[in-house]
């Protein structure tokens, strides 16, 4: 139970579509598709099934990289990475590469839950599952299991004819900077905190086009997508998205969670800007990547005069991002959504110009 005195009975939720490079056509349909998801999160009162419904309304929208519509692999299939973390245990559950399973996120928190359960041996329970594993662990937990090629949607279908072709045809080098605005968009996450003070997070990704088969992301892997704690005198829950690989590899979910775990008074910008500046961007630069892509959705508990305030923050390396917000707190409840865009004059490819680009929002106000 919360310590301090605000936020009882109250639910926050927050999702995002991704950091990337949102167009103005699809910005209606992603704008809706993010409220609808608050809406859904708003049904319930736990903030980890919160995470799950919002995601799992995100997962059947076309227009994002999750579930439905993925990104498709280098053979044409829909392979996705989930998932999900209850910041009260510690609890976490992911699965990677999973085709044919309706909603991700449902079987990441099954996972989870499954952790949770005795085991007459004492086994060991899994973080992740993969692959056909895991596809058979969610029709043992009956979960939707769907025709693989259900998931593929008519529009990622053509994105993957067009640039495989170009894949093949060799020397096409003109190609390489477009690819890069279509290959990695729209990963879907959320955070929540609900009345009784707990907090949670979730991630969910058809990864990059053309990944090869078998690839997991960020979306599948511990420390790297989602994380959330919470005690008395605090609390946070963060969903990334960007480069998996280059996420994974600064663990950057976890870097984030540790951060703002230690000084009281964390300043939760300087915190966003340090970990996305030094501990993620200026390795990966200094590796040879130019424009090193991340975003990050943030959801703190701040403890202030005794009483719990909620604060959102989102920042990114992209041209944009894509993210909605409500509460269930009277007159708070309808959605707020935009694609946030980066100013004009910050650059991405200069580390004394912020690569990152940091706003607040505000949450149950
Ligand atoms: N984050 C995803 C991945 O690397 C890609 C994306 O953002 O769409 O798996």
């Amino acid at each position: 139970m919360d310590g301090a005195n605000i936020g009882h009975g109250v639910l926050h939720v927050a999702a995002h579509g991704g950091a990337g490079y949102h167009s103005h056509t699809s910005e209606r349909e992603v704008k809706h598709a993010l409220r609808r998801s608050c809406r859904e999160a708003l049904k319930t009162t736990s903030a980890l099934s919160a995470v799950e419904r919002a995601i799992s309304v995100l997962e059947d929208e076309e227009c994002l990289n999750a579930g439905y519509g993925s990104n498709l692999t280098i053979d044409g299939t829909v392979e996705c990475d989930a998932a999900i973390m209850d910041g009260q245990t510690g609890d976490f559950g992911s699965i990677g590469a999973v085709s044919g399973v309706k909603n991700p996120v449902k079987l990441a928190n099954a996972v989870l839950q499954a952790s949770r359960r005795r085991d007459q041996l004492g086994r060991i329970p899994p973080l992740t599952l993969v692959s056909e594993g895991a596809r058979l662990f969610a029709a043992k937990e009956n979960l939707e299991i769907i025709p693989p090629e259900s998931l593929v949607s008519a529009k990622a279908k053509k994105d993957w004819e067009k640039w495989k072709t170009r894949l093949d045809s060799e020397g096409d080098e003109s190609a390489k900077e477009k690819f890069t605005s279509v290959a990695l968009q729209d990963t879907v996450g959320a955070v929540a905190w609900d009345g009784e003070g707990n907090m949670a997070a979730g991630v969910s990704s058809g990864g990059i086009l053309l990944k090869y088969s078998g690839r997991i992301g960020e979306a599948a892997t511990f420390g790297s997508g989602c994380w959330a704690h919470q005690s008395e005198d605090g609390g946070m829950a963060c969903s990334i998205t960007g480069t998996g690989e280059y996420i994974v590899r600064t663990m950057l979910a976890r870097s984030l969670g540790e951060a703002l775990r230690k000084p009281a008074d964390v300043d939760t910008h300087e915190v966003l800007q340090q970990v996305l500046v030094d501990q993620f961007w200026v390795p990966i630069h200094e590796r040879g990547e130019p424009t090193p892509n991340a975003g990050v959705l943030l959801l703190t508990k701040e403890i202030d005069d005794g009483q719990a305030i909620p604060r959102l923050w989102c920042a990114f390396t992209t041209e944009t991002m894509a993210i909605a917000y409500a509460s269930s707190e009277p007159g708070d409840t309808s959605p707020k959504s935009s694609i946030l865009r980066r100013p004009k004059n910050s650059h991405a490819g200069s580390v004394t110009n912020s690569p990152i680009y940091i706003t607040a929002l505000p949450i149950g106000k």
